[in-house]
C-alpha cells in the first residue's frame, strides 16, 4: 500500500515536472534521492540497467541498449524475469553470489520455451559449472538443457561474439579467486575520411561500382569489473586495458564505504578481502575523466540504503558529480 502510494506521488511529480518546459526533467538526479520504484531498470545514458547486487548475497546485472536491441547479462547470482530474458551471460568468477543461479537460469528459460543461453566463464570454471548443471539434471530428471549447457571458456583478451554487432573482451581482475571482467564493444560502419566531403549521390555511385567507402570502428561502450581490488585500474599486477577508462558505462564494485578509520586502513581492509573501498574511487577521480557514467554495485550487506546514499553523494568529488550512479534495488527488495 505504502509503496503504491509513493509510486503514485512520484509519477504525479514526474508528470508535473515534465509538463513544465522551463524545467528540464533529469530522471537520474530525480531518482537518486527519491528511490525511484516505478521500474526495476535505471536509465543511464543510452542504457537501461537492471542491477541486482549485494556483496556476498547475489549479483546479476542486465544491460539493454534500446536504440539497437542489444542486451546481455553480467554474472548469474540471481535469476529472475529480467535475467532469464538474456541470451548471453558473462560470468566474472566462481563465488556463489555471482554464479549459483546458472542452473535455475537454464531451467527457467527451458520452461519459457527459450533456446539455451550461452554462458561465458573463466577457463577454470568450465568443468565445475558443467558438473554442477549435470548434478541438477540428475536430481531434477526433467530439464534436458541442464545435461548439455552451453558453457564457453574465455581467456583474458579473447573476443566473444555477442548479438547485433557487439562483442566482448575479457580482462583479468584482482580478487581472492581467479576472476575477470568484460568490456563490451559496438562495431559501427563509418564513412572513410577521404569521402566525407562528397555528396551522397556520388558516394552511392561509388558503392554501386564496388568501391569500399566505409571503415569499421569498434567503440568501447560498457565495462564490468565484477569483484576486484582497485588495482584493476592501476596497472598492477596486470596491465589495465586502455579502453577500460574510456567506456560510456563503467560498472564497478564498491563493496566498502565506511569512514571510521583513515584512508590507508580502509584500502588495506578492502584489499584484504579482494574488494574496492569507495574512497579509492573518489581519491583517484581523475582516472575516470573519460568515462561517461559509473554505476557502483556490490555494496556490503551491512550498509543500509540511507547509509550508502549518504556516503556516495555527500563525499562525491566535483569531477564525478554527474556520472556516479548507485543501484540499491536489491538492498530495497531482498527479503
Ligand atoms: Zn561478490
Ligand atoms: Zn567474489
Amino acid at each position: 500500500m505504502f509503496r503504491k502510494a509513493v509510486n503514485r506521488l512520484l509519477n504525479r511529480a514526474r508528470v508535473v515536472l515534465a509538463s513544465k518546459r522551463s524545467v528540464k526533467f533529469n530522471h537520474n538526479i530525480f531518482c537518486r534521492r527519491m528511490a525511484c520504484t516505478d521500474s526495476v531498470y535505471k536509465d543511464i545514458g543510452e542504457f537501461r540497467v537492471f542491477a541486482w547486487s549485494i556483496s556476498g548475497i547475489e549479483t546479476s546485472v542486465v544491460i539493454k541498449k534500446p536504440a539497437d536491441g542489444f542486451s546481455c547479462c553480467f554474472d548469474m547470482g540471481y535469476s529472475n524475469r529480467q535475467t532469464v530474458s538474456c541470451d548471453d551471460v558473462l560470468i566474472s568468477h566462481g563465488h556463489m553470489d555471482h554464479i549459483a543461479a546458472v542452473p535455475q537460469h537454464i531451467k527457467k528459460r527451458e520452461l519459457q520455451g527459450l533456446r539455451p543461453a550461452s554462458y561465458y566463464v573463466p577457463e577454470h570454471l568450465i568443468q565445475p559449472l558443467t558438473e554442477a548443471c549435470s548434478q541438477f539434471y540428475i536430481m531434477s530428471e526433467n530439464t534436458p538443457h541442464l545435461k548439455t549447457p552451453q558453457i564457453y571458456a574465455v581467456k583474458p583478451d579473447e573476443k566473444i561474439k555477442l548479438r547485433r554487432s557487439y562483442h566482448a573482451v575479457a580482462f583479468p581482475t584482482v580478487h581472492r579467486v581467479k576472476s575477470q571482467g568484460y568490456m563490451v564493444y559496438h562495431t559501427k560502419r563509418t564513412l572513410k575520411s577521404e569521402f566525407m566531403e562528397l555528396p551522397p549521390k556520388e558516394i552511392g555511385a561509388m558503392v554501386q561500382k564496388g568501391v569500399n567507402v566505409h571503415d569499421r570502428i569498434s567503440i568501447p561502450e560498457i565495462a564490468y569489473t565484477g569483484d576486484t581490488t582497485f588495482e584493476v585500474f592501476t596497472n598492477s599486477p596486470y596491465t589495465t586495458p586502455a579502453d577500460l577508462l574510456k567506456v560510456k558505462l563503467l560498472i564497478v564494485e564498491a563493496t566498502y564505504m565506511n569512514d571510521d578509520c583513515d584512508y590507508d586502513e580502509r584500502v588495506s581492509q578492502a584489499r584484504q578481502w579482494g574488494h574496492i573501498h569507495l574512497s579509492e574511487i573518489y581519491e583517484n577521480a581523475e582516472l575516470f575523466k573519460d568515462v561517461e557514467n559509473i554505476l557502483l554495485i556490490h555494496m556490503s550487506d551491512k550498509y543500509s540504503v540511507k547509509y550508502i546514499e549518504e556516503k556516495v553523494y555527500e563525499n562525491i568529488p566535483e569531477s564525478l558529480q554527474n556520472k556516479i550512479h548507485i543501484s540499491t534495488l536489491a538492498k530495497d527488495r531482498y527479503i
